[in-house]
């Protein structure tokens, strides 16, 4: 769903990805993690459409769903409107909004606040509103920019049941920028390490017999030893 080749991305004089290559299959869930600064998010807005001046190839196919890491609500519009606000470009009936939207937000466990101003939300709260905003399409690509970063321990394990099992069910691609290598180990398919505007290491957790191996490799790479 996803494929970048010699992606370079510079904002005046820096440059912040350096001839990047990556590939998300559909049904491929893929962690992305790296320091502060690296260019998380700026791949995540590249391969949203939403950042288009960039030198390389950035091709995307099908719906694209993005959960950004300061949740982008619309304060005028109530948060269940918020919720369904993409759904009418992926052609849902109007009349089947307030259902989708009260479906989504049982599953981020804010079935009540559906009424509510976004402005009167906590942090978390405002995340996970973001979060069932980009589920409701069920899209092909989903990218996740540090979604349950403002949460509590409890409701991040929770979120994490909610995004493993849409997967699941629907197998779209999955990009997930975290900066918790234990959350990016349980979660993903494989995980990435971007580092000097390219991708420098790629484990997969799952085919590996010992995890506890896989975490010291990820973490060496991050440069924590
Ligand atoms: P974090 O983990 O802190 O979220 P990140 O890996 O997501 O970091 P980015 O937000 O992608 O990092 O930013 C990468 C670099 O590009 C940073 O140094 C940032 O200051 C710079 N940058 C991002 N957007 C712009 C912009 N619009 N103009 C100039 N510089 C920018
Ligand atoms: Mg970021």
């Amino acid at each position: 769903v996803a494929e970048v080749r010699d992606l370079t991305k510079r904002f005046g004089e820096r440059t912040v990805l350096k001839g990047l290559n990556l590939t998300v299959a559909r049904g491929e869930f893929v962690a992305l993690l790296g320091r502060s600064g690296s260019g998380k998010s700026t791949l995540l807005r590249v391969l949203a459409g939403l950042d288009g001046a960039v030198e390389g190839h950035a091709d995307v196919t099908g719906t694209v769903s993005v959960a950004f890491q300061q949740p982008r609500l619309l304060p005028w519009r109530k948060v269940w409107h918020n919720v369904v606000l993409g759904l009418h470009q992926d052609g849902v009936a109007k009349s089947r909004n307030r259902a989708l939207a009260a479906k989504a937000l049982a599953e981020v466990q804010l079935a009540e606040r559906a009424d509510a101003w976004p402005l009167t939300l906590s942090g978390g709260e405002a995340q996970r509103v973001s979060l069932a905003r980009a589920l409701v399409r069920e899209p092909d690509l989903l990218l996740l920019d540090e979604p349950f970063g403002a949460l509590d321990a409890l409701t991040r394990l929770a979120m994490h049941r909610l995004v493993a099992d849409l997967w699941r069910r629907h197998r779209p691609g999955v990009l997930l920028v975290t900066h918790d290598v234990d959350e990016a180990l349980r979660l993903a398919d494989r995980v990435l390490v971007l580092d000097g505007g390219r991708i420098v290491a790629a484990h997969r957790p799952r085919e590996a017999a010992v995890l506890d191996d896989v975490r010291r490799r990820v973490l060496a790479d991050l440069g924590v030893t």
